[in-house]
């Protein structure tokens, strides 16, 4: 069995399977070699969907073998370790396989030992999260009949800044069309001190949190869930701001306040995987250590990495990495072939679909600097003068044009 590839890719996720098929579509010769161990690729942005009961959650897989590219190699694996001085990564069948140029993309953990308690309360009763089953967020929603419905964010940095949010809008939405409005209190705990970082989108959020009377609870991080009396412990900072405050059950010991909770929707907290924060590919904060504008390893030039495990300061997305993808790609092709970079650079450009409500979408796209940069070309497509406002085409583009670009042109290599 042939154990050396010129391109190894570890990962055979969003990032994974768009590199492989752009570096193959611009280059078929090239001898590439995916190690991914799932017989199954999610297409995790309609998960938010799915939890809201608007999207069919069998649409969101497909065999990963049906999107693997023809001329690419799978190697149905896990890598455990890396040896970059060496050229080598070596997996969970105890076999080294060496490489000529390696892409690290494994995605992220989500790290549900982080809250104490939350092992065992995860997916069950109700306490629900998007990000860990989204099948079980809507099962939850369907059986709230009022009360506390209490929804999460955690420490930056998590994929998809505007996941936890979202699932609290379309609830909050359905709650009105049920008629429970009257006997709910949705309450949103951040760890962060703002609704979101990028100015023109934080204002409509504003708007539509006022609007609906959500009470916001900046400067909230989950520590402690205790799932038999319902009770959501956060470590708050003193001072903290809040938006509507509304009278719910308050609990305070240890330093914690807990907040009583009828429903409870979290994000478990982001972390590298284990192998990646134990490897020499990583910087402190332990992601992997890439120029944010080439996705270079800034200590192995002959690594590149991409996607949710990199250390790139921008919000990890999908989206993001069909901008990451082509970057990656034609870096590495130049320097196979003339032994330098090209002058493609990744600019942090990263997008958030926010959904805040059903039919009503706001869309953020922004750079490193936070600036707010709706693509000019999609703007006109959709007939849409101004991203930042609620419209009811941005839906459509979110529940049924981005799948069906996502499985027929990126995943098969072609740059949109
Ligand atoms: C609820 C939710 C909503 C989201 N909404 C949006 C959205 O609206 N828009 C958007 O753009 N993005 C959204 N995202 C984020 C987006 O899905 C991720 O940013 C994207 O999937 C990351 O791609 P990736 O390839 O880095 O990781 P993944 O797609 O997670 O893939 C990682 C792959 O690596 C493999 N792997 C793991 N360990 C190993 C190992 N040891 N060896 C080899 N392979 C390994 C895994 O099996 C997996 O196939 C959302 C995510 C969630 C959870």
């Amino acid at each position: 069995m042939k154990t050396h590839h010129q391109i190894i890719i570890v990962g055979g996720g969003t990032a994974g399977i768009m590199t492989a098929s752009l570096l193959l579509k611009k280059s078929p010769l090239l001898d590439v070699a995916i190690i991914e161990p799932s017989d199954t690729h999610w297409y995790q942005p309609a998960w938010t969907l799915v939890g809201a009961g608007s999207f069919n959650y069998n649409r969101t897989k497909r065999p990963m073998v049906s999107v693997i590219p023809k001329n690419a190699k799978w190697i149905r694996d896990s890598v455990v370790s890396f040896d970059p001085e060496n050229n080598i990564v070596i997996t969970g069948s105890f076999k080294n396989y060496s490489y000529d140029y390696l892409i690290v993309c494994p995605g992220l953990k989500l790290d549900t030992s982080l809250v104490a308690g939350l092992p065992n309360a995860i997916d069950k009763g109700v306490v629900c999260s998007n990000y860990t089953n989204p099948n079980h967020t809507w099962q939850v929603i369907k059986n709230f009949k009022g009360g506390t419905a209490l929804f999460t964010q955690p420490p930056k940095p998590y994929k998809c800044g505007g996941a936890p949010q979202k699932i609290m809008y379309l609830a909050d939405d359905y709650f009105k069309k049920h008629n429970l409005k009257d006997k709910t209190k949705v309450v949103f705990a951040t760890s962060g001190d703002a609704l979101f970082s990028v100015t023109e989108i934080t204002e409509t959020l504003k708007k539509i949190v006022n609007r609906r009377g959500i009470n916001v609870k900046f400067e909230h991080e989950l520590k402690k869930i205790d799932s038999k009396n319902q009770i959501a412990w956060f470590k708050v900072t003193e001072g903290f701001k809040e938006m509507n405050p509304t009278e719910v059950e308050l609990h305070d010991k240890d330093k914690l306040v807990g907040i009583k909770y009828d429903m409870l929707h979290l994000v478990p907290p982001n972390t590298a995987p284990d192998f990646i924060k134990n490897s020499p590919l990583v910087d402190n904060s332990k992601w992997v250590d890439i120029d944010p504008y080439t996705l270079q390893h800034r200590k192995y030039p002959n690594i590149f990495s991409l996607g949710d495990v990199s250390n790139l300061p921008t919000s990890k997305t999908g989206a993001a990495i069909r901008k990451q993808a082509p970057v990656v790609v034609y870096n590495l092709i130049n320097l196979i072939e003339l032994k330098k970079l090209s002058n493609k650079t990744y600019n942090g450009y990263s997008s958030c679909p926010f959904i805040t409500g059903y039919g009503k979408m706001v869309l953020a796209e922004f750079d490193y600097d936070k600036n707010f940069t709706p693509d000019p070309k999609l703007m006109k497509r959709l007939f849409i003068k101004d991203s930042s406002q609620e419209h009811w085409r941005l839906w459509v583009l979110k529940k049924y044009i981005l799948p069906y670009l996502y499985w027929n042109k990126l995943l098969k290599g072609i740059e949109i």
